[in-house]
């Protein structure tokens, strides 16, 4: 099939004096004041129900951006209607036209929407540039365009026929309509949840995160844009569990794509179960959750990698990554220099409004994730097998801001070497470095998660037993770099255990569950 060569995205420099930078600065100042309206996008209707909420920048949460309005269970009914109704005519598409569509929009973010979207990440979700950068243009570029290379590929995977006899697979979508649910910490995943399931045909009801409608909003222009049909592509607010339950209700539900917390998966997963007699075909479940994402460093390490390892894969975006570190196990031989390091390394990054580009930490996303992190905080400031060594401080006056915080503790089962928190604060146990094979089972066994993790070290056998020993305890491993930042057509991205279903986000596996192939057979 002749599909265009899906290449990566370049990363913008955003250097001082850049056009980019002053584009997205345009961008930011513009949006900041624009009081938006974002209505429901139901079939060809936008519904503004007059129930409405706030929309504010986590890092200024006082300055309202704009409104968005809620759906009652009786829009999510019509969105399921509107959706099925456009069924067959998409699915009936030629996929070569869904493909265009998609490569379109792809398009459309590179160039004429870069800065916006990239704008609206930066104060929907506080992200600074280079953050909002690598997710909202690169990402979500380069997912929709291996993705429509990963859909020609499907395609053309073929059985075996002979003279007499013609097989042929006709990768059908779904019988019914899929469900995306996603998060705010990616817009890129906002995106693809919606557009990798409509691309193999699927009509979809995506719910956004209440905390990313304004960044959504764009998501959904570009779209409509790119030419997605009316109905193929619904977008619902409000409130995760009616619209859930009235989703799952339906007989045509065929099929869930959601990255989101553990919990809400789990609670989802078990009211498909009780529904499971109700609807036409089995659906597919799939899903990205939690992490409790690791480091690991072996006494050959590089002191200055492992450093810039932990102080990266764990403060980009302020921790909010499943993708994050969120617990270090580092030999005793090493602690000395390699605290020093990151006592520097901290101190040296800058906290503030992501307008500002020297900022490398902004605010975290709401007041119910800033809480959290501060109970965390304090508890740690009491705790004797506990020590912060840096950070710890935290004000919600103007922004929900927490200081980059790390955790030092004795104990290898403190509460923050096994909670997921989702949030700048970094845990680290020191180990004795006799005891580098137990520590090994250590990072195993002390969580259940398994999305990313990382070995430093220098040494290969090392590297190795660590590789095994680790099998099943990330679905990304890294070894000497930081755990986050999969980048699509090279890191497939995804985890098992409480972390998902791993089916790689940005793979060919992932379209594949959007698919219900039918085998023809034919003799002549
Ligand atoms: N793919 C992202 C990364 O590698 C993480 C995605 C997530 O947080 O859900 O950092």
């Amino acid at each position: 099939f002749n599909v265009p060569k899906a290449v990566n995205e370049p990363v913008k420099s955003y250097a001082p004096n850049s056009p980019e930078k002053a584009a997205v600065l345009a961008a930011y100042k513009q949006m900041w004041n624009s009081k938006i309206d974002v209505p429901l996008y139901i079939g060809s209707q936008e519904i503004r129900t007059g129930n409405t909420r706030n929309m504010t920048a986590p890092h200024d949460h006082k300055h309202v951006v704009g409104t968005y309005h809620l759906a009652e269970k009786s829009h999510i009914e019509k969105a399921i209607a509107n959706a099925l109704e456009v069924k067959t005519k998409w699915a009936n598409m030629a996929w070569e036209q869904r493909a265009a569509i998609f490569l379109k929009a792809a398009e459309l973010i590179a160039g004429p929407y870069r800065a916006r979207i990239n704008a609206a990440t930066m104060i929907a979700q506080s992200k600074n540039i280079f953050q909002a950068e690598i997710d909202a243009a690169c990402e979500f570029i380069d997912f929709l365009r291996f993705n429509v290379e990963f859909m020609a590929q499907i395609y053309n995977d073929q059985p075996k026929s002979n003279s007499d006899m013609w097989n042929r697979l006709e990768y059908r979508p779904l019988e019914g309509f899929v469900y995306a649910v996603t998060p705010f910490n990616f817009t890129a995943i906002a995106g693809n949840l919606p557009a990798s399931a409509a691309m193999m045909g699927n009509v979809v009801i995506w719910k956004p995160s209440d905390s990313q409608v304004f960044s959504a909003q764009i998501i959904i222009e570009v779209f409509k844009e790119a030419g997605v049909p009316d109905g193929v592509i619904n977008v619902v607010f409000g409130d995760a569990v009616m619209i859930t339950d009235t989703i799952l209700a339906s007989p045509d539900f065929a099929g869930i794509h959601y990255t989101g917390s553990t919990f809400v998966f789990k609670e989802i997963w078990s009211k498909i179960g009780t529904n499971i007699h109700a609807y036409k075909t089995y659906p597919r479940i799939v899903g990205e959750t939690g992490g409790k994402d690791f480091i690991v460093a072996h006494p050959s390490a590089n002191v200055k990698q492992v450093a810039t390892g932990i102080v990266r894969g764990a403060f980009e975006f302020q921790g909010q990554k499943c993708s994050a570190a969120s617990r270090a196990y580092v030999p005793q031989s090493m602690w000395g220099e390699l605290k020093e390091q990151l006592i520097t390394d901290v101190k040296s990054m800058k906290m503030g409004s992501p307008e500002d580009f020297g900022n490398f930490i902004t605010a975290v996303i709401h007041e119910g994730s800033f809480d959290k992190l501060a109970s965390f905080i304090d508890q740690a400031k009491k705790d004797s097998d506990a020590e912060i060594i840096v950070g710890g401080n935290y004000d919600k006056s103007v922004g929900y801001f927490i200081e980059p915080t790390i955790i030092v503790t004795t104990n290898p089962h403190y509460t923050t070497m096994e909670t997921e928190l989702f949030g700048p604060v970094m845990t680290i146990f020191v180990y004795e470095d006799a005891k580098w094979e137990e520590t090994l089972t250590l990072v195993d066994v002390t969580s259940p998660y398994a999305l990313t993790g990382a070995i430093f070290s220098q040494d290969r056998y090392a590297i190795e037993q660590a590789t095994v020993a680790l099998q099943n305890a990330a679905g990304n491993f890294y070894i000497n770099d930081k755990p986050t930042g999969a980048v699509v057509g090279m890191q497939p991205f995804g985890g098992a255990r409480a972390s998902g279903t791993n089916d790689k986000a940005g793979s060919a596996l992932n379209l594949l569950r959007w698919a219900s192939p039918r085998t023809i057979k034919e003799t002549f």
